[in-house]
Protein backbone atom coordinates (compact mmCIF):
# COMPACT_ATOMS: atom_id res chain seq x y z
CA UNK A 1 0.00 0.00 0.00
CA UNK A 2 1.00 3.48 -0.96
CA UNK A 3 0.83 6.18 2.16
CA UNK A 4 -0.98 8.92 2.15
CA UNK A 5 1.54 10.62 3.03
CA UNK A 6 3.62 9.89 0.06
CA UNK A 7 0.77 10.50 -2.01
CA UNK A 8 0.18 13.80 -0.91
CA UNK A 9 3.71 14.71 -1.38
CA UNK A 10 3.54 13.96 -4.97
CA UNK A 11 0.24 15.66 -5.09
CA UNK A 12 2.27 18.56 -4.00
CA UNK A 13 4.95 17.99 -6.43
CA UNK A 14 2.16 17.70 -9.51
CA UNK A 15 0.90 20.61 -8.54
CA UNK A 16 4.30 22.61 -8.11
CA UNK A 17 4.77 20.64 -11.61
CA UNK A 18 2.01 22.14 -13.46
CA UNK A 19 2.08 25.69 -12.04
CA UNK A 20 5.79 25.92 -13.82
CA UNK A 21 4.87 24.28 -17.44
CA UNK A 22 1.60 27.04 -16.97
CA UNK A 23 4.17 29.56 -16.82
CA UNK A 24 6.19 28.54 -19.22
CA UNK A 25 3.34 27.76 -21.56
CA UNK A 26 1.90 31.15 -20.88
CA UNK A 27 5.23 33.06 -21.29
CA UNK A 28 6.18 31.45 -24.77
CA UNK A 29 2.46 31.94 -25.74
CA UNK A 30 2.64 35.43 -24.43
CA UNK A 31 5.51 36.44 -26.41
CA UNK A 32 3.98 39.77 -28.61
CA UNK A 33 2.72 38.91 -32.07
CA UNK A 34 4.53 40.36 -34.70
CA UNK A 35 1.65 42.78 -35.58
CA UNK A 36 2.16 44.43 -32.65
CA UNK A 37 5.37 44.59 -32.86
CA UNK A 38 5.80 46.50 -35.83
CA UNK A 39 2.90 48.83 -34.61
CA UNK A 40 5.35 49.72 -31.53
CA UNK A 41 8.23 50.30 -34.05
CA UNK A 42 6.20 52.40 -36.12
CA UNK A 43 5.43 54.75 -33.37
CA UNK A 44 9.65 55.59 -32.71
CA UNK A 45 11.57 53.79 -35.26
CA UNK A 46 14.69 55.02 -33.51
CA UNK A 47 13.56 53.90 -29.87
CA UNK A 48 12.70 50.60 -30.94
CA UNK A 49 14.57 47.40 -28.83
CA UNK A 50 14.18 44.11 -28.93
CA UNK A 51 13.26 43.54 -26.25
CA UNK A 52 9.41 44.22 -26.93
CA UNK A 53 9.20 41.36 -28.68
CA UNK A 54 9.75 39.53 -25.72
CA UNK A 55 6.21 41.14 -23.72
CA UNK A 56 3.20 39.85 -23.52
CA UNK A 57 0.40 41.21 -26.45
CA UNK A 58 -1.76 42.53 -23.59
CA UNK A 59 0.41 45.59 -22.58
CA UNK A 60 0.96 46.57 -26.29
CA UNK A 61 -1.49 48.92 -25.62
CA UNK A 62 0.48 50.98 -22.99
CA UNK A 63 4.09 50.18 -24.15
CA UNK A 64 2.44 51.98 -27.66
CA UNK A 65 1.92 55.00 -24.89
CA UNK A 66 4.84 55.25 -23.22
CA UNK A 67 7.52 54.76 -26.50
CA UNK A 68 5.14 57.61 -27.94
CA UNK A 69 5.16 59.58 -24.32
CA UNK A 70 9.28 59.25 -24.45
CA UNK A 71 9.73 60.08 -28.25
CA UNK A 72 7.64 63.45 -27.63
CA UNK A 73 10.37 64.33 -25.01
CA UNK A 74 12.60 64.70 -27.83
CA UNK A 75 10.37 66.92 -29.52
CA UNK A 76 11.43 65.06 -33.07
CA UNK A 77 14.90 66.42 -33.09
CA UNK A 78 16.27 62.80 -31.54
CA UNK A 79 15.56 60.08 -29.54
CA UNK A 80 15.87 60.87 -26.16
CA UNK A 81 17.00 57.75 -24.58
CA UNK A 82 17.64 53.95 -25.50
CA UNK A 83 14.93 51.60 -23.77
CA UNK A 84 15.06 47.67 -22.57
CA UNK A 85 11.57 46.43 -21.52
CA UNK A 86 11.15 43.55 -19.18
CA UNK A 87 8.52 41.48 -17.75
CA UNK A 88 9.11 41.10 -13.77
CA UNK A 89 6.91 39.25 -11.32
CA UNK A 90 6.64 43.21 -9.82
CA UNK A 91 5.17 44.23 -13.19
CA UNK A 92 6.77 45.79 -16.92
CA UNK A 93 10.06 47.35 -16.15
CA UNK A 94 11.77 49.43 -18.72
CA UNK A 95 15.23 50.73 -18.10
CA UNK A 96 16.41 54.01 -19.47
CA UNK A 97 19.82 55.51 -20.80
CA UNK A 98 19.13 58.64 -21.61
CA UNK A 99 20.82 60.43 -24.64
CA UNK A 100 23.27 62.36 -23.38
CA UNK A 101 23.29 64.59 -26.78
CA UNK A 102 19.89 65.98 -25.88
CA UNK A 103 19.05 69.21 -24.41
CA UNK A 104 18.19 67.90 -20.95
CA UNK A 105 15.47 70.58 -18.94
CA UNK A 106 14.57 69.26 -14.84
CA UNK A 107 10.95 68.75 -16.87
CA UNK A 108 11.83 66.29 -19.58
CA UNK A 109 13.83 64.36 -16.66
CA UNK A 110 10.77 64.41 -14.40
CA UNK A 111 8.73 63.54 -17.72
CA UNK A 112 10.64 60.58 -18.60
CA UNK A 113 10.70 59.30 -14.99
CA UNK A 114 7.07 59.48 -14.66
CA UNK A 115 6.74 57.98 -17.71
CA UNK A 116 8.67 55.10 -16.56
CA UNK A 117 6.75 55.35 -13.49
CA UNK A 118 3.38 55.08 -15.14
CA UNK A 119 4.20 52.14 -17.49
CA UNK A 120 5.30 49.85 -14.44
CA UNK A 121 2.12 51.11 -12.25
CA UNK A 122 -0.19 50.63 -14.97
CA UNK A 123 1.08 46.88 -16.37
CA UNK A 124 -0.05 46.02 -13.01
CA UNK A 125 -3.61 46.30 -13.56
CA UNK A 126 -3.62 45.15 -17.37
CA UNK A 127 -3.81 41.50 -18.00
CA UNK A 128 -0.65 40.33 -19.99
CA UNK A 129 -2.79 38.42 -22.74
CA UNK A 130 -5.65 40.77 -23.88
CA UNK A 131 -5.11 44.31 -21.95
CA UNK A 132 -8.51 44.19 -20.26
CA UNK A 133 -8.22 45.58 -16.99
CA UNK A 134 -6.70 42.95 -14.84
CA UNK A 135 -4.60 42.64 -11.24
CA UNK A 136 -1.93 40.48 -9.72
CA UNK A 137 -2.84 36.59 -9.94
CA UNK A 138 -0.49 34.47 -8.07
CA UNK A 139 -0.95 30.73 -9.47
CA UNK A 140 0.76 28.65 -6.65
CA UNK A 141 3.85 29.52 -4.92
CA UNK A 142 6.03 30.88 -7.55
CA UNK A 143 4.02 31.55 -10.44
CA UNK A 144 2.72 35.52 -11.01
CA UNK A 145 0.98 36.71 -13.54
CA UNK A 146 -1.36 40.21 -14.53
CA UNK A 147 -4.26 38.96 -15.54
CA UNK A 148 -8.19 39.71 -16.36
CA UNK A 149 -10.87 37.33 -14.63
CA UNK A 150 -11.61 35.81 -17.43
CA UNK A 151 -7.54 34.66 -18.21
CA UNK A 152 -7.55 34.02 -14.45
CA UNK A 153 -10.26 31.83 -14.62
CA UNK A 154 -8.67 29.75 -17.73
CA UNK A 155 -5.43 29.46 -16.06
CA UNK A 156 -7.08 27.90 -13.00
CA UNK A 157 -8.78 25.78 -14.91
CA UNK A 158 -5.43 24.04 -16.81
CA UNK A 159 -3.70 24.17 -13.64
CA UNK A 160 -7.33 22.03 -11.46
CA UNK A 161 -7.43 19.86 -14.60
CA UNK A 162 -3.73 18.62 -14.36
CA UNK A 163 -4.16 18.29 -10.41
CA UNK A 164 -7.61 15.93 -11.28
CA UNK A 165 -5.71 14.07 -13.59
CA UNK A 166 -3.16 13.16 -10.86
CA UNK A 167 -6.09 12.44 -8.66
CA UNK A 168 -7.97 10.00 -11.39
CA UNK A 169 -4.45 8.23 -12.13
CA UNK A 170 -4.17 7.15 -8.03
CA UNK A 171 -7.47 6.78 -7.67
CA UNK A 172 -7.07 3.66 -11.13
CA UNK A 173 -3.75 2.33 -9.41
CA UNK A 174 -5.92 1.35 -6.26
CA UNK A 175 -8.01 0.03 -8.50
CA UNK A 176 -5.71 -2.08 -10.48
CA UNK A 177 -3.82 -2.34 -7.20
CA UNK A 178 -3.82 -6.66 -7.35
CA UNK A 179 -1.32 -6.54 -10.06
CA UNK A 180 1.21 -5.15 -7.78
CA UNK A 181 3.53 -6.63 -5.18
CA UNK A 182 2.93 -4.79 -1.50
CA UNK A 183 5.11 -1.85 -1.83
CA UNK A 184 5.84 -1.82 -5.61
CA UNK A 185 7.38 1.36 -6.70
CA UNK A 186 5.72 0.68 -10.19
CA UNK A 187 4.07 4.10 -10.52
CA UNK A 188 1.55 5.04 -13.25
CA UNK A 189 3.62 8.35 -14.92
CA UNK A 190 2.97 7.74 -18.76
CA UNK A 191 2.67 10.21 -21.40
CA UNK A 192 -0.78 11.20 -22.22
CA UNK A 193 -0.69 9.30 -25.64
CA UNK A 194 0.07 6.34 -23.34
CA UNK A 195 -2.27 7.27 -20.90
CA UNK A 196 -5.46 5.25 -22.04
CA UNK A 197 -3.03 2.44 -23.59
CA UNK A 198 -1.96 1.54 -19.79
CA UNK A 199 -5.20 1.91 -18.49
CA UNK A 200 -7.13 -0.29 -20.92
CA UNK A 201 -4.01 -3.30 -20.55
CA UNK A 202 -4.23 -3.02 -16.69
CA UNK A 203 -7.46 -3.26 -16.80
CA UNK A 204 -7.85 -6.49 -19.17
CA UNK A 205 -5.05 -8.08 -16.89
CA UNK A 206 -6.90 -7.40 -13.91
CA UNK A 207 -9.75 -8.67 -15.14
CA UNK A 208 -7.70 -12.16 -16.17
CA UNK A 209 -6.25 -12.67 -13.21
CA UNK A 210 -9.56 -12.49 -11.05
CA UNK A 211 -11.68 -14.25 -13.21
CA UNK A 212 -9.15 -17.05 -13.61
CA UNK A 213 -8.69 -16.50 -9.52
CA UNK A 214 -4.90 -15.75 -9.78
CA UNK A 215 -4.66 -12.89 -7.81
CA UNK A 216 -1.24 -13.06 -5.80
CA UNK A 217 0.52 -14.81 -9.07
CA UNK A 218 0.68 -12.48 -11.54
CA UNK A 219 2.44 -9.06 -11.05
CA UNK A 220 3.27 -6.28 -12.80
CA UNK A 221 6.96 -5.35 -12.29
CA UNK A 222 7.75 -2.76 -15.04
CA UNK A 223 6.12 0.54 -16.32
CA UNK A 224 8.03 2.35 -17.87
CA UNK A 225 8.61 4.50 -21.49
CA UNK A 226 10.91 4.80 -23.46
CA UNK A 227 11.22 7.69 -26.68
CA UNK A 228 7.60 8.04 -25.77
CA UNK A 229 7.17 4.16 -26.34
CA UNK A 230 5.67 1.91 -23.26
CA UNK A 231 7.01 -1.13 -21.68
CA UNK A 232 5.47 -3.09 -19.76
CA UNK A 233 7.12 -6.59 -17.82
CA UNK A 234 5.07 -9.02 -15.99
CA UNK A 235 5.71 -11.77 -13.84
CA UNK A 236 4.33 -14.93 -13.30
CA UNK A 237 4.25 -17.60 -10.28
CA UNK A 238 5.81 -20.97 -12.07
CA UNK A 239 1.88 -22.41 -10.70
CA UNK A 240 0.02 -20.21 -13.58
CA UNK A 241 -1.43 -21.84 -16.39
CA UNK A 242 0.50 -21.92 -19.91
CA UNK A 243 -3.23 -20.15 -21.77
CA UNK A 244 -2.83 -17.53 -19.39
CA UNK A 245 0.70 -16.80 -19.81
CA UNK A 246 0.06 -16.61 -23.51
CA UNK A 247 -3.23 -14.33 -22.86
CA UNK A 248 -1.51 -12.06 -20.75
CA UNK A 249 1.70 -11.41 -23.11
CA UNK A 250 -0.49 -11.25 -25.70
CA UNK A 251 -2.14 -7.81 -24.23
CA UNK A 252 1.58 -6.80 -23.42
CA UNK A 253 2.64 -7.33 -26.86
CA UNK A 254 -0.45 -5.49 -27.85
CA UNK A 255 0.61 -2.45 -25.78
CA UNK A 256 3.99 -1.88 -27.28
CA UNK A 257 2.05 -2.05 -31.02
CA UNK A 258 -0.50 0.66 -29.88
CA UNK A 259 2.00 2.71 -28.35
CA UNK A 260 4.57 2.41 -30.97
CA UNK A 261 1.59 3.87 -33.17
CA UNK A 262 1.11 6.49 -30.94
CA UNK A 263 4.05 7.57 -30.07
CA UNK A 264 4.96 8.21 -34.04
CA UNK A 265 1.79 10.33 -34.25
CA UNK A 266 2.61 12.23 -30.87
CA UNK A 267 6.42 12.83 -32.14
CA UNK A 268 5.12 13.93 -35.95
CA UNK A 269 2.41 16.49 -33.89
CA UNK A 270 5.01 18.63 -32.35
CA UNK A 271 7.63 18.41 -35.25
CA UNK A 272 4.54 19.87 -37.21
CA UNK A 273 4.12 21.92 -34.24
CA UNK A 274 8.08 23.31 -34.27
ZN1 LIG B 1 -7.48 38.90 -20.19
Amino acid sequence: MRSEGLIAAQRKAKQAASEINLRVEMEVNGTMKQGNIDRVRALAPDLFNSSVGSLPDGWTDIVAAFVQEVSDIGEGMMSPAEVRFERTIAGLKAYIWPNADMQWTDGKGVQLIEAQRRLYILSQHKCEDCGADGKLVPLGDRVIFYLCQEHEDQAREKLTAQVQAFDARVRFREEVSILFQKHSTVWLHVSDHNEPILREALTDIKKIVVDRDLVGKIYVTKINESEGQLFLAVRYDPSVDHATVLDIDDIVHHVHRLSDEASMIANRGSSDDA
